[in-house]
This record gives structure tokens, C-alpha cells and sequence, in this order.
């Protein structure tokens, strides 16, 4: 039923997806009673306590979400997507997550309103790397990692609560939501892409 209101759509559909596709990976939902906040503080993903506790920021993020999410594999829901991509059906997938599951299950068109958890970004001069190594080095060291072009902290490029959205990825969500047509219309016209989103508040 799904597919036959996905080619009425037109191979428009634009899919908006949060936590609730990604628990079955075992990855917790990170504001649910059950989540991620039950276990350690949502200082993790506090960009003041970053600035003021780099180094146990990064110890808190290696261990609950980068060790986590690399050990998360895509479900059936996220590969249904990248099918329903594959077919010409869907037109984007715009997701709340950082887990890169859609990506791994195959899908193309995504936009990540919150960042990826397997990158880095330098605050000061926008230098991004993957994170890798970053974090074996943490792990040897137990710093907080420098940039290597400007030795400013860097920091997972993860939208951290107190920061902004990306604006590109921002304006292409909604742009998305203005055109996409048939089952997505209701779901997703601009007043109804989540609160959290437009109120700016990271994950
Ligand atoms: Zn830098």
C-alpha cells in the first residue's frame, strides 16, 4: 500500500525520519524516558560543557555514542527506504538522526538537519575530517583532539543542544517539504517539519 501512494506521489515522497527508525539498530533514543539520558548526562551533547570539559566531552562521546552507533547496523525500515529510492519512488530522505544508517542501507539523498556522528569539524576554521582516527588518538591520549590546521579544539560534527541547525541543510528541508507532493504533503509542509528542528535545538 505504501509503494502504490508512493507512485501516486509521483516519485516525490520525501521521507522524514527521527530516533524511532533507529532503535531496532540498538540505538537508543536519546530524549525517550528509556534513551540515552537515563544512562549518562545530556552533557554530552551540551556545547558549554564542551568548551569547558573538552576532554570528558570527548571521553562521554566516544564511549555512548561513537561505540554505539559503529556498532549499529541498518534495519528493514531503513532499507525499505533505499529500495523505495532505488525504484524512483522517494525523492529525499531528511533525517533528525547522525547515525549514517540510511546511507549504509543505501539510500543517496539524505540530509542530516543534525550532522553525522562519524565526522569532525573544526569551530574556528570549518576544517572537517572524518573522525577515525581522531578518536583512536583520543583513546590513546585521552585529549581532546586539535585541529590540524589551526590547533582550535575540534569537536564531532554533531549539532550540540545550544548550537544552530546548518542552514544549507536547513533550507533544502524545507524547500523539499514546499514540493513534495501525495502522501508526504500533509507530513511534511513546512509548519510541520518537528519543533525541534525549527526551534534551532540540536538531537
Ligand atoms: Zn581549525
Amino acid at each position: 500500500m505504501l509503494a502504490s501512494v508512493l507512485v501516486d506521489s509521483g516519485g516525490n515522497a520525501v521521507f522524514f525520519t527521527g530516533a524511532g527508525i533507529s532503535t531496532e539498530s540498538g540505538i537508543p533514543d536519546f530524549r525517550s524516558p528509556q534513551g540515552l539520558w537515563t544512562r549518562i548526562s545530556p552533557e554530552v551533547f551540551d556545547i558549554e560543557f564542551f568548551y569547558r570539559s573538552p576532554d570528558e566531552s570527548w571521553r562521554m562521546y566516544v564511549e555512548h555514542v561513537y561505540d554505539v552507533i559503529s556498532a549499529a547496523r541498518p534495519n528493514a525500515a531503513h532499507r525499505a527506504i533505499a529500495e523505495l529510492e532505488a525504484m524512483g519512488l522517494v525523492r529525499a530522505v531528511i533525517t533528525q538522526n547522525i547515525d549514517r544508517l540510511h546511507q549504509k542501507a543505501g539510500s543517496r539523498m539524505v540530509i542530516e538537519l543534525h550532522g553525522a556522528y562519524d565526522e569532525v569539524e573544526c569551530p574556528s576554521c570549518g576544517f572537517r575530517d572524518k573522525i577515525d582516527r581522531y578518536v583512536e588518538r583520543f583513546r590513546l591520549e585521552g585529549k581532546a583532539p586539535r585541529c590540524p590546521q589551526c590547533n582550535y579544539l575540534l569537536k564531532p560534527a554533531v549539532v550540540y543542544f545550544g548550537e544552530p541547525l546548518p542552514q544549507a541543510e536547513l533550507a533544502e528541508s524545507f524547500s523539499l517539504a514546499r514540493t513534495s507532493q501525495g502522501h508526504g504533503r500533509r507530513r511534511h509542509e513546512p509548519s510541520r517539519i518537528p519543533r525541534s528542528v525549527s526551534s534551532g535545538r540540536g538531537l
